[in-house]
Parts: structure tokens; sequence; C-alpha cells
């Protein structure tokens, strides 16, 4: 337990991970781009917040550091969607008592770094990667410091430093993939000190090819954000004017313009961003790897990026406790064993942007999800919704993906039927055989 370890990126997953493994007894640093976000004052100004499922919240519990977040939370039950006319339809993410919860990322990330230190990890911020040498050990940072370790891990997300230096080794595969949506944050500020939109749900406007989405944050605002294309119309492009924009939100969102006086200055000065899925491998090389978004960026739509990544630590965690901390043995067992589990969740999360925007508000997707928790009560320990295999276990995605394919097959036959009700036991004897033989 004499290594040292160090950790490039100080975000969510990489403050998370110096959190267990110096509890483990290692000699723990983090080198961090960015200037201390508690000098910088980067908790002030715009809330970006997430969704906090079961996959993140037990690595987590495992750090010890999850009683320290809980009172950051705010759960949501399920979603509240938005018809263009404003009539509302909830429906539950999964049974009574199951819910996700919206947290604020800078809150959430500072509160990790301030874990890490107190556990006695040294946090270096202001230092940029800008080399890696994996035969020798070191990372070099543009500051001109240099340091050796016994393990370095890349952390430092979607654009990862450490992964561009692994993109010119040998037999290194990558790829990435920007979706034809973009996305801008907006902001509902409260009314009289309270929410203007009831707080407990992730509140959905969907509208066919774009939507927008509001979750709630402790200062009694929301953040909504604009899923949106960059061209054609309507899109970012085709919003070129506050008469163009004030007027397509009266189109399509117009309870939410109403709750958003200064829509179009927002719109304007807030920033439109893009979204990326990337995909590498190996994710080690000698004594370095990538976990978090530098090994796996993914789309947003099933609300699990930051989720797979906690999980990635935990797994990790595992698998080097297996295998007695010998990181020539863990690195490569732990790349190979949870890549496709990656590639299944980021295939879930481009599917489920379809399912947001386009059928969540369909009488036919309300009418599948009442059935589905119908076989769900019948035969709760044989059917798990999709969605509830994702959110609320910690099964390995690509099994969740595979079972998800079964299910929905069996579905698509079931609601073909004049009364799908009296089909559920057929169903259940299908998806059970199925399962098994697949
Ligand atoms: P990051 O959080 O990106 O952290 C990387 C860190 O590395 C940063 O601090 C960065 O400054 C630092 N860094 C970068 N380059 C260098 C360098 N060269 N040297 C040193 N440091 C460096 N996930 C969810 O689970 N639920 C959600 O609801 C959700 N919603 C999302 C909504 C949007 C719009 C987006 C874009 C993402 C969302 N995500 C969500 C995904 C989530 O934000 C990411 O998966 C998560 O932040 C990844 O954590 P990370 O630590 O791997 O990377």
């Amino acid at each position: 337990m004499k290594d040292k370890i160090s950790i490039v990126g100080a975000g969510l997953v990489g403050s998370l991970l110096a959190v267990i493994l110096k509890q483990k007894g290692f000699e723990v640093q983090i080198f961090e781009k960015r200037t201390d976000p508690r000098k910088s004052k980067a908790l002030e100004g715009r809330s970006i917040n997430l969704a906090l499922s079961q996959r993140g919240i037990k690595p987590l519990k495992l750090a010890g550091v999850y009683e320290t977040i809980e009172p950051y939370l705010i759960p949501m039950n399920g979603r509240m969607m938005h018809s263009k006319d404003g009539d509302l339809t909830y429906q539950p993410y999964g049974k009574e008592g199951q819910f996700i919860n919206s947290v604020s990322r800078a809150q959430l990330n500072q509160l990790l770094i301030e874990s890490a230190e107190a556990a006695g990890v040294q946090v270096f911020f202001d230092h940029k990667c800008k080399d890696v040498d994996f035969k020798k050990n070191f990372i070099v940072f543009e500051n001109g410091s240099k340091v050796e370790s016994d393990l370095i891990i890349g952390t430092d997300g979607a654009f990862s430093a450490i992964r561009k230096k692994l993109q010119i080794t040998d037999r290194f595969n990558f790829s990435q993939h920007y979706i034809e949506h973009g996305y801008k944050e907006l902001c509902i500020e409260p009314k009289d000190g309270n929410f203007r939109l009831e707080p407990n749900y992730l509140h959905i406007w969907p509208r066919g090819n774009f939507m927008l989405i509001a979750l709630p944050n402790n200062d009694k605002t929301f953040t909504c954000t604009l899923f949106f294309p960059f061209e054609g119309s309507p899109s970012f492009d085709s919003l070129n004017s506050i008469e163009a924009v004030n007027s397509f939100f009266k189109e399509y969102f117009n309870d939410a313009l109403e709750l958003i006086p200064d829509l179009a200055d927002q719109f304007f000065n807030n920033p439109t961003s893009t979204l990326v899925t990337t995909k590498c491998e190996p994710w080690n090389n000698n004594r370095s790897i990538l976990l978090g978004d530098a090994a796996h960026a993914i789309v947003p739509f099933y609300g699990q990026g930051m989720n797979s990544g906690f999980e990635d630590v935990r797994l990790f965690i595992e698998k080097a406790e297996e295998m007695d901390w010998d990181w020539d043995k863990v690195l490569p067992s732990y790349s190979s064993m949870r890549k496709k589990d990656a590639d299944a969740i980021s295939e879930l999360a481009l599917h489920n942007f379809i399912e947001m925007r386009d059928h969540v508000g369909d009488p036919s997707f309300l009418k599948r999800k009442k059935l589905e928790a119908q076989i769900q009560e019948k035969f709760p320990a044989d059917w798990i919704p999709l969605y509830s295999m994702v959110t609320f276990s910690d099964m390995p995605y690509s099994e969740a993906l595979r079972l998800g394919k079964i299910q929905k097959k069996i579905m698509d036959d079931v609601l073909k039927e004049d009364n799908p009700e009296s089909k559920i036991d057929q169903a259940i004897s299908q998806f059970n055989a199925l399962k098994k033989v697949d």
C-alpha cells in the first residue's frame, strides 16, 4: 500500500476515487487544471444539476461520503410531462419509494474534493496535464512540473489529455460521435421564495425532434435544458432573433415561457453546447488507466454519465482488492470486464433520447408503461422494467440491455392483442424462457 498514485482530473470521478484509494492506505495526489473552485467562486452563477441514482449512490456509500451529500439531494419521483396545451401527466420512475435525485454538479464536486482533502489526499489545482510517458510513468504539466508515480489514473473527462496521448500509441482504438442536437441551459427563478414548478419531479416538455427538461435546485430555481438541433427548422440556427425565440417558446413551451420572463436574454447569453459519445480501448497502458468520461463519454439522456463513472470507481476498487492490488493484473482485467457495459450504456443513452423527446407524451407509450407496471407488480422477481434495471439496480448495463431487448419484443407482441392484460402470464413465461436461452 506504499504505492504513489497520481490522479489527473479532480472532477466527480477523480475526487471520489481519490477518497477510497487514500482510505485503502495509498499515497494519493490529484492534479486539476482548474483553479480551486472555492477561490474562483465557480459555485456562484448558473447551476448545472445532475440526476444521481443507485449506481452512483452505492460507491458514495462505500467511500463513506453519502451522508455528507444526502442533505443536498432533491428527490424526483417521476416524470411530469407538459403537453403543448400545458396539460400535465405524471409517470412514476419505478415502484413506490423509488426515485432519482437532483444534485448540483458544482456542489457535489466541491463536497467530494473536500472529502478527499479530509482523507489526506493532496489536491494540486492549476496543474494542467500536457504529456504522459506511459513507459516511465511520469506526467508533465503545463506549469513545467513533472511527477513520477507507480500508477497514473486519467479521470480528466470527455476531452481527456491522457486519452489523447494514448491515441498516439500503437493499437489504440478511438471513436467520437457528435449528435446533431446541442443543448442550452436556462433558469427558472423562484417566485416569492418558492419553486415555480412542483419540485419533486423531472419536468419534460417532449416535442418530437426536440425537448425541454427541468430539474430542481436547492436555491428553489429550476435548471431547464433545451435539447435542440443545431441546424434545420426549428433549430439553434433558425432561432436568431428575440421575436423568433419568443414565438417558438410560445408555440411549443408556452407554460415554461411564462416562468422565464427574461427568456431571450438567457437564450442569447448562455452558451450552446455539443453532445458527444466517445469510445476507446484499451483503457490501460502499462501503469496508466482511464476511468469515467475519459474512458467512455455518453450523451446525458439516461442520466447515467456520472453514475456510470462512480460505478467504475467501485468496480475498479473491487477488482483491485480481488487481485491483491497487483496493478499489472488489475488494469487489463478491469478494462476488459467493464468495456462491454460502457458500450451498453452508451447505446441505451442514445436510444433514451428518442424515448424522452418522442414517446413519453404518447398515449401508446403510457399504455405500455402501465402494462409493464402491472406485469412487474404481479411478478416482481421476474420482470424488472429496463429503466429500473438501469436506474435502480447495479446489474451490469450489458445484461440490462440484453434483457430490455427481449422485453421490448414481448411487449410489442402483447400490445397488439385486443386484451393485453389477459396475456400477462403468457408474457412472463415467454420472458423467463427467452432470458435463459438468448
Ligand atoms: P468531469 O466531471 O468532466 O471531470 C473532469 C475533470 O478533469 C475536470 O475537473 C477538468 O477540469 C479536469 N481536467 C480536464 N483536462 C485536464 C487536464 N489536461 N489536466 C488536469 N485536469 C484536467 N450524468 C449523470 O449521471 N446524471 C445526469 O443527470 C447527467 N446529466 C448531464 C447533463 C448534461 C447536459 C451533460 C453534458 C452531462 C450530464 N451527465 C450526467 C454526465 C456527467 O456530467 C459526466 O458523466 C461526469 O461529469 C463525468 O465525470 P468525470 O469526473 O469523468 O469527468
